[in-house]
């Protein structure tokens, strides 16, 4: 069912704000990694107001390395995302860490997210299938483009054909970045799907110095948008700071993107 040859015209993910994913817009989801307070996401979403995007991002239940690290707000986090997505008239992403939580996130959220470390969770695909929420299915740290398809799959399978495919990076035998940006897999989720793919530059490159150049190479490459990390205050960030970026500089770089996007 997300093949190409199953289905010619491109999927377009329409949502009530007028926004559309797989069409001609270059959708931007912006926002912390962590929610973490009330007042944090509060200045956060002034600057994704002001950039003009129109979906904010923020984890409330955090899938993170160390079981010691912070683990995120969980419902109350989500309760703050909607909250304060609602005031500033953005629309939600924020990843389910598991299937029982859905009835909390089809309350709460615009657009489910699935983690990396999630991408083969089987039962959690087949939830997903009953959702009526378009899914954000990020590609897992070693999946093959099949793998990852497969498991838009199983959603589909299930029923919910609103997918968005999300690139952020995969295991190579390189350090230096946190993982490896594979621009070419844009283009070949293309070229045998119809869905919709976005590019994750923050959680590909693991420093917010590279972000802008690699946000304008997915732009370049026909990716159907961004979800990037922004932090009013990376130092201290509960999560990711290392990758975030400063509202200046994400201002800068959206800045950067509608010029490139006049000569494409
Ligand atoms: C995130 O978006 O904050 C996140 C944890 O991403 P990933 O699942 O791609 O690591
Ligand atoms: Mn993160």
């Amino acid at each position: 069912k997300a093949s190409r040859s199953f289905k010619k015209e491109n999927t377009v993910i329409k949502f009530k704000n007028g926004i559309e994913i797989g069409s001609h817009q270059f959708v931007m989801m912006s926002g912390p990694c962590s929610v973490e307070s009330e007042e944090q996401m509060r200045t956060i979403a002034k600057t994704v107001k002001e950039s003009g995007a129109h979906i904010l991002r923020g984890g409330a239940y955090k899938p993170r390395t160390s079981p010691y690290a912070f683990q995120g707000l969980k419902e109350e986090g989500l309760k703050i995302l909607r909250k304060v997505g609602d005031e500033f008239d953005l629309l939600v992403v924020t990843e389910i860490p598991s299937a029982d939580l859905l009835p909390l996130f089809e309350k709460y959220v615009d657009i489910i997210q699935v983690g990396a470390r999630n991408m083969q969770n089987f039962e959690l695909m087949k939830a997903l299938g009953k959702s009526t929420k378009p899914i954000l299915l990020k590609r897992g740290l070693s999946a093959t483009i099949e793998e990852w398809l497969m498991s838009a799959e199983y959603i589909m399978n299930g029923g919910n054909e609103q997918i968005i495919m999300c690139e952020r990076g995969i295991r190579t035998f390189e350090k230096y970045t946190r993982n490896t940006l594979d621009i070419s897999a844009v283009l070949s989720i293309k070229e045998l799907s119809h869905l919709p793919v976005i590019i994750d530059p923050s959680h590909a490159a693991g420093r917010w110095s590279m972000i802008e150049k690699l946000s304008l190479a997915s732009l370049a490459v026909g990716a159907d948008g961004l979800i990037v990390e922004v932090h009013n205050n990376p130092e201290h960030a509960l999560s990711d700071g290392a990758q975030s970026l400063k509202p200046k500089k994400y201002l800068h770089m959206v800045d950067k993107l509608k010029e490139l996007s006049t000569l494409l």
